[in-house]
């Protein structure tokens, strides 16, 4: 359980508690690491059963961040927000504006973004306060929502899968169980759809996968929230909750690949080492699921789609390198993209010590730190 005092063991550079009576606001920033540049990390907004829990969640969400940030090759650290209120009955202009402002007085040190529970219209707010926000909406010169983008990269990662795996690029005839029809699950469903694949999707809210069963008639099945694990699928694509690879999941499993864009798929290290055991291909999440994060941050130096579609492709060759090293080293997958992440904090980081000059604003008037 984390505590002040495993918090001062621990690796986080920096846990920051705000609260502003006025607003309602309680929210809870961890800086987990900026050794490759400023933490960059979405504010969940959650209606947590205790400040514990939110406590735990920042901690291990911000540390992941850091992970994400230096296996997609950006130059950003990880950090992470959490608002706790609920986020269907608790916005508002003077919730987030508060927030912003206290963001602003963390100097760039961190940059928020959207995540579970937050939206482009709360950034809006965030941001009439503070620079340090992506994600914000394209009218004030941001990249909007990030969802498609995750998506475009969860598609590129499993290209490398399946030619890994199967030996081949083409994903025309490919079953796919989706879970999760959100906003990346539905544009999960259409990728798919376009490149030929058979989907089979749940979500606890039906409506959602009516809505995509009616626009791809007979491309798209409806299936339970409890069959999703077992239908008989070349790639199950987890798109909803965190630790749903987990003891009683695992050996329901028909896939050969797991490529999806939830967060914390493994609920431990253990059930990493099961699926590679059992010789189901995992492409570890934060790599695959890194698109979203590539587009906002190019917003730091003046969005540019071209770029954000040229970043994305990289997760292609970001998996490509993790299942060779796999294959070759006989390891499990999210060990590898550890490995993969690790190295590369301590290979880049070392460099940001040298002296470059003053760094220049951008068009923007931001300051990005190269
Ligand atoms: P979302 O809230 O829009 O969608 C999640 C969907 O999952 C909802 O439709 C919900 O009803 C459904 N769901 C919840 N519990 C379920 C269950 N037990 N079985 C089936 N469906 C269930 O969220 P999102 O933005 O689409 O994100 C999906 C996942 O991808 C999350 O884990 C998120 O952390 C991760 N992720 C998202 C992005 C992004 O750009 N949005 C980026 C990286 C990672």
């Amino acid at each position: 359980m984390a505590n002040v005092e495993t918090i001062f063991q621990g690796e986080h550079e920096q846990v920051v508690f705000f609260t502003d009576p006025v607003s309602g606001l309680k929210s809870i920033v961890a800086i987990h690491n900026t050794q490759l540049g400023p933490a960059l990390g979405g504010c969940r907004m959650w209606n947590y059963e205790s400040p514990q829990q939110a406590l735990e969640d920042v901690l291990r969400l911000s540390k992941g961040m850091t992970y994400k940030a230096a296996v997609a090759g950006l130059n950003l650290g990880g950090g992470k927000a959490v608002i706790l209120a609920d986020p269907k009955k608790e916005k508002s202009e003077a919730l987030f504006r508060s927030f912003g402002s206290f963001i602003d007085c963390l100097g760039g040190r961190y940059i928020t973004a959207e995540d579970v529970g937050t939206d482009v219209n709360d950034m809006e707010y965030i941001f009439t306060e503070t620079d340090h926000v992506v994600g914000v909406a394209e009218t004030h010169g941001g990249s909007g929502d990030p969802s498609p983008w995750t998506a475009k990269g969860v598609l590129e990662g499993l290209r490398a899968c399946v030619e890994h795996r199967m030996g081949k690029s083409e994903l025309k005839g490919l079953r796919v169980a989706v879970q999760g029809a959100g906003h990346v699950g539905s544009y999960l469903v259409e990728l798919f759809c376009e490149n030929g694949m058979k989907v089979f999707v749940c979500d606890i809210d039906r409506k959602r996968c009516e809505a995509l069963a009616e626009r791809y008639p007979g491309k798209v099945s409806i299936v339970s929230t409890d069959e999703i694990y077992e239908v008989d699928v070349d790639v199950f694509c987890p798109s909803a909750l965190g630790a749903v690879l987990n003891e009683k999941t695992i050996p329901k499993l028909k896939c050969a690949i797991v490529a999806g864009s939830a967060n914390n798929q493994l609920a431990t290290d253990e059930c990493g080492d099961e699926l590679f055991k059992r010789n189901i291909l995992y492409a570890p999440d934060y790599a695959i699921n890194a698109g979203g994060l590539m587009n906002v941050s190019i917003e730091l130096g003046g969005y540019d789609e071209r770029r954000a579609n040229r970043m994305i492709r990289n997760i292609y060759y970001c998996i490509k390198a993790i299942l060779q090293h796999s294959s070759q080293e006989k390891l499990p997958e999210y060990r590898c993209a550890d490995r993969v992440a690790e190295k590369r904090i301590k290979e880049i980081s070392r460099l940001k010590g040298r002296y470059k000059g003053e760094n220049k604003p951008t068009f923007h008037g931001r300051v990005v730190r190269r």
